[in-house]
């Protein structure tokens, strides 16, 4: 046996990385040349009209972030003070947050079992048993809150079960603001994500599949929504010249130079959602034989597969995730658990929840692999081989 780690010679392997070999660099110099650098530009409204092109949406609103979209959406949905939103517990914190900057207390509702999205039944069971009219208000028998909008987060690029939420939101008069921050490029019974959405809400984040370095949209067929996401995401102002507010806004503009960086990155998003399935399905194929369980997809859904992410369950593979990681991290390749669901977060500690156990299950077994787009099969192939060498050994150990 070498006395060398085969891992010494290789380059550490990150687990998301922004892939910058499109029109950046042109389209900001170009931003940069005509001094139209804030968030008055062409860019600006040339992203929003090729999201909006993209996804099949009327209309599309640049922001700051997606955690910015989220709260304006959240804001334009009509969600106020004391109003209660239903939540996925099995997400990244932001989504929870932004419904706290609303001053709205999220209601948060497990996962299904399949494909880690906000499980419909759980929505139906809280909404049916739990909540009553009152003078024309859906309240919350438990709280006496008034229970306002459903946000569904469409979990690893993969999308949530929205025909049986939308039904739900319709018979209680619920708006539903989806957040599809790790989910532009997915599809949903052959329309992607974002078109015909009340409001959908994404993230370009630097490790979301396409990125400005940071930056998020809104999207809607609604001008009304539209019109007032503007407004409120540009300190609502109300005069052309003067500085007058009737309302207190909120500075959540993209600036044109990020806004090129998106223009740019959206060109080649359908490349880099080819990359990411392409990806995860090398590690099904590989390491699925090993006793890992990969995310797998819906029938009626596309996956973007954003974060390429398996099951780890000592019972079938003879250690927890936890220590694959860090065994995985001595080779040099970075992988992830998924977020501590929103019911366990000392940050949301108290909020109400519907809960199976599924995204307990998740946060202690699943793990997330490298997934940049851009991989090479040589790259994949050392990180299966990594994995291989892993995981015998410890199911020996165990046996
Ligand atoms: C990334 C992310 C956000 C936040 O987006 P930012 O652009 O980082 O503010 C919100 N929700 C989910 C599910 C995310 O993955």
């Amino acid at each position: 046996m070498s006395t060398t780690s085969d891992s010494d010679n290789f380059p550490f392997v990150p687990l998301s990385e922004p892939c910058l070999q499109g029109n950046e660099w042109s389209y900001v110099k170009e931003c940069l040349d005509s001094g139209w650098i804030s968030s008055v530009g062409s860019f600006v409204s040339r992203f929003e009209s090729d999201v909006a092109r993209y996804t099949g949406a009327e209309f599309a609103v640049a922001t700051v972030n997606g955690t910015a979209a989220l709260h304006t959406a959240l804001l334009v949905a009509g969600v106020e003070p004391g109003d209660e939103v239903l939540v996925s517990t099995l997400t990244f914190i932001a989504t929870a947050n932004a419904v706290r900057y609303a001053g709205a207390h999220p209601v948060l509702i497990d996962s299904e079992p399949r494909y880690w999205q906000m499980d419909p039944a759980l929505v139906s069971e809280f909404l049916n048993q739990k909540c009553v009219w009152r003078d024309g208000e859906l309240i919350n028998r438990a709280t006496g809150r008034r229970v306002r909008a459903i946000l569904p987060v469409h979990v690893l690029g993969h999308p949530a079960d929205l025909a049986a939420i939308r039904a739900e939101a319709a018979r209680f008069e619920l708006r539903v603001v989806e957040d599809a921050a790790e989910s532009l490029g997915a599809s949903y019974q052959g329309r992607r994500v974002g078109a015909g959405a009340d409001i959908a809400c994404f993230s370009f984040n630097g490790n979301k599949t396409i990125t400005c370095g940071g930056g998020g949209m809104l999207v809607t067929d609604s001008a009304q929504v539209a019109e007032r996401a503007r407004y409120l995401t540009t300190q609502a102002k109300d005069d052309p010249v003067e500085y007058i507010h009737h309302e207190v806004g909120f500075n959540y503009r993209l600036t044109n130079v990020l806004a090129a960086l998106g223009v740019a990155q959206l060109e080649q998003l359908d490349k880099y959602v080819q990359g990411r399935r392409r990806i995860a399905a090398y590690y099904q194929q590989r390491l699925e034989p090993l006793g890992l369980r990969w995310h797998s997809e819906a029938p009626d859904a596309r996956s973007t597969c954003w974060l390429s992410t398996a099951i780890v369950d000592p019972e079938r593979v003879g250690m927890t995730a936890v220590q694959l990681r860090d065994l995985l991290a001595q080779k040099k390749i970075q992988t992830r658990r998924l977020w501590q669901p929103m019911h366990l977060s000392p940050a949301h500690r108290g909020c109400e929840s519907m809960l199976s156990g599924v995204a307990d299950r998740l946060f202690q077994m699943a793990l997330s692999f490298p997934s940049t787009p851009s991989l090479e099969t040589a790259t994949l192939d050392r990180i299966c081989t990594a994995v291989e060498r892993i995981l015998p050994t410890a199911a020996r150990r165990v046996a």
